[in-house]
């Protein structure tokens, strides 16, 4: 099984990953993660993508794609992986389907997580106070904002055209919204 959280920056798609680790033995691959990891060791790679991360833009598709493939044979070997963060693009989502291919695999659900804008700022703000992550502060989530809407919204049509894509109101509760998770993957 493998599933794609999908939804804006602050849309619960870290939360939610987390549960279903703890829950299905999954594997989480958030690519944002990756990269913190990438800067907080110091490495090239870290260095690379320190200004565009702390700005709110997207670093490239090779970068992403690449973090990823180092992870997937691990996923698989679990019984899956939840994407998180990833694909952020339509040559992230293509450069995906085809590693999935040649292990003889495939996204099985994309589960999008609506929550209005609002929310989002609210939540970001609220974040930023309590932990301080450069790019939460307000003009990078415009940014990160635009980037999702600008960048990440068109593979809805994408997944949603392949029959994979469920919507589900992000605005819930955590437990409701895992709920919520829960029955799309009894379904898969
Ligand atoms: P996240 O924690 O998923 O919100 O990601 C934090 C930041 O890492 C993003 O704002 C981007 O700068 C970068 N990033 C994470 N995942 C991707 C991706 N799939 N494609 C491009 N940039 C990414």
């Amino acid at each position: 099984m493998n599933l794609i959280l999908f939804g804006p920056p602050a849309a619960g798609k870290g939360t939610q990953a987390k549960r279903l680790v703890e829950s299905r033995g999954m594997v989480q691959l958030s690519t944002g993660d990756m990269l913190r990891a990438a800067i907080a060791s110091g490495s090239d790679l870290g260095q690379t993508v320190k200004g565009i991360m702390e700005r709110g833009e997207l670093v490239t598709d090779e970068i992403v794609v690449a973090l990823i493939e180092a992870r997937l044979d691990e996923a698989e070997a679990a019984g899956g992986a939840i994407f998180d963060g990833f694909p952020r693009t339509v040559a992230q989502a293509q450069a995906l389907d085809a590693m999935l291919a040649r292990r003889g695999s495939t996204i099985d659900r994309v589960v999008r997580l609506k929550v209005d804008d609002e929310a989002l700022k609210a939540r970001v703000a609220q974040r930023y106070a309590e932990q301080g992550r450069p790019d939460d502060n307000p003009e990078s989530f415009r940014v990160r904002l635009e980037a999702y809407n600008r960048q990440t919204a068109p593979l809805l049509p994408y997944y949603e055209g392949q029959g994979k894509l469920v919507e589900i109101d992000g605005m819930a509760s955590i437990d409701a919204v895992a709920g919520a998770i829960d029955t799309v993957l009894a379904d898969a």
